[in-house]
């Protein structure tokens, strides 16, 4: 597989397995992971892919298993109403 699957184009990926009589597991076929398949399979989308270095994931002093409430505060930067994680950009 060369083509990266999208939601765009999975269903004509889909069709082209179907077609080739491969061997291959589906997912397999579509370069998705077993877990991201079966993400696709019950959401109806890839999920997206978020960067490692995005600033929600460097929230200073949070809570990793908060789902965070992120507000703007003045002077630039952001914070968790929740769990009071915060990043100054
Ligand atoms: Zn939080």
């Amino acid at each position: 597989m060369t083509v990266k699957v999208t939601n765009e184009n999975i269903d004509y990926l889909i069709g082209q397995w179907h077609d080739s009589d491969s061997e291959m597991p589906l997912h397999e076929y579509l370069g998705l992971s077993w877990n991201d398949y079966i993400h696709w399979v019950t959401n109806g989308e890839l999920k997206q892919e978020l960067p490692e270095d995005a600033w929600w994931n460097t929230l200073y002093n949070a809570d990793e298993n908060c789902e965070h409430n992120i507000q703007s505060v003045s002077g630039g930067g952001v914070k968790c109403t929740k769990c009071n994680g915060w990043f100054c950009f």
